[in-house]
């Protein structure tokens, strides 16, 4: 059989696409390597303007909502903001993945789990995925494989990406989750280049985690021990350790390639300011199966209209968020005094999280401020020694996401 799209990655931008793209009346087949429910090293945040993206309430898996944030600076000095709305949905990713991929088959959707990719090829004519036991057959090939993913790569496709790291654990009170963290969750700043630390409840347990540029990964373990005994809890008792890398595009990256579409973190498409990546991959997946419906039903000569489509709505978003990511880490303690003192900032911040306010608004509601980011994110990039300041040790611009190896020797 030849589907109208195969799908490589059941995570959140996989099972969107193909969900999206069944209700559109395709055929689509996803195929992933792991065997499902799978879990994946993910704080499970899922913010409110989210889950506003999905057209069915994700209740049956959240398992906390918070509206409160306590924050801090270096370990120090921490302080509590509230909201009167809910921020963030606690779910965990094998509960929430499997629950996204459970929508999928209702709608129709063909899965394969425990099916590695193996080899890749296209033609004009379509797309052909080989696993270990099988080939499929597609017009329309995604790449919806995740952070190291290689699709991309199998299909002759190079994304440009610069990678982060983080490690995360979780702790299980024996008394449950302690009272002052029922509807808050904590956000260390500062302490880590290029990253944070953060505290999420869930129902019985709280997920403790850190990261930042790649360069920090030798350190993160430290950071994250220290960083659970400042929330109060004993280092000794975390548990599943681990790490993953996440994926920021470089602005040339590519999107579409002929008949493959590169979806969620496979594309690059993380917040820069706030490591969040289900938003864009459940974002990138319903434009995709848009694009790709139109492609099929032969209203549209190619695929290109999802990298249009991208380039006027989420791209723009991590454009300026970008930006904002430049000047947070030259001076993340002026951002913790706004966060503070300021009622406009921290009103942005939630509206930004509820999908009330967009990056690009606020850039262009507050144009002195705006054009005084730009100004000093252009000169972080070009500036040695605000680069050092900034935990960006690389001069080269693109390079400051990226500084693994040059900046551990
Ligand atoms: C520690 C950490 C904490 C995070 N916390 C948050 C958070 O709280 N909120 C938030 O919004 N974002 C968070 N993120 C980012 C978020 O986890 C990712 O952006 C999100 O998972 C991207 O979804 P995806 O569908 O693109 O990829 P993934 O969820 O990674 O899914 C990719 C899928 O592809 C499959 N796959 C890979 N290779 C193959 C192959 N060759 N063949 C078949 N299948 C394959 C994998 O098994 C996997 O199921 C965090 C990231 C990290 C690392």
């Amino acid at each position: 059989m030849k589907y109208d799209v195969v799908i490589v990655g059941g995570g959140p931008a996989g099972s969107t696409t193909a969900r999206e793209c069944a209700a559109l009346g395709l055929s689509s087949l996803v195929l992933d390597k792991a065997e499902f429910p799978r879990d994946k090293p993910c704080g499970g945040g899922v913010t409110v303007r989210t889950a506003g993206l999905l057209p069915f309430s994700i209740e049956p898996v959240v398992e906390r909502v918070v509206s409160d944030v306590l924050f801090s600076y270096r370990q120090a000095n921490s302080f509590e903001r509230r909201s009167n709305r809910a921020l963030v949905s606690m779910t965990r990713r094998i509960d929430f993945d499997a629950f996204l991929i459970e929508k999928a088959l209702e709608a129709g959707v063909t899965f394969r789990e425990k099916a590695v990719v193996r080899e890749v090829s296209r033609a004009a004519t379509g797309v052909e995925v080989r696993t270990e036991d099988d080939t499929f057959r597609g017009s329309v090939l995604v790449a919806a494989d995740g952070a190291n993913g290689s699709t991309a790569a199998m299909a002759g496709v190079a994304p440009k990406l610069w990678k982060q790291v983080a490690v995360e654990g979780d702790i299980t009170p024996v008394d449950g989750v302690p009272n002052e963290w029922q509807t808050r969750f904590g956000l260390d700043i500062g302490s880590l280049s290029g990253g944070y630390g953060w505290m999420f409840p869930k129902s019985d347990h709280v997920n403790v985690g850190v990261g930042g540029w790649r360069y920090l990964g030798p350190t993160l373990r430290d950071h994250l021990a220290q960083l659970a005994e400042f929330y109060g809890f004993k280092s000794s008792d975390l548990s599943k350790i681990r790490g993953h890398h996440l994926t920021i595009r470089k602005p040339d990256s590519p999107l579409v390639d002929g008949n493959t579409l590169l979806v969620g973190d496979a594309a690059g498409l993380v917040d820069p300011m706030t490591d969040e990546g289900i938003y864009s991959a459940v974002l990138s997946g319903g434009v995709a199966a848009k694009h790709i419906a139109r492609y099929v039903a032969s209203e549209a000569p190619d695929l290109t209209g999802y990298k249009r489509e991208m380039a006027v709505t989420l791209l723009p978003e991590l454009n300026v968020s970008r930006r904002f990511h430049d000047l947070f880490h030259l001076t993340p303690g002026l951002y913790l005094w706004a966060e503070r003192h300021s009622s406009l900032f921290w009103s942005l911040a939630q509206r930004i999280l509820w999908g009330d306010q967009t990056y690009v608004n606020v850039m262009l509601r507050h144009r002195v401020t705006g054009t005084a980011i730009d100004f000093i994110s252009d000169l972080v990039r070009v500036t040695p020694l605000l680069q050092r300041k900034s935990g960006l040790r690389d001069p080269a611009p693109p390079q400051r996401f990226f500084m693994g190896d040059a900046a551990r020797s």
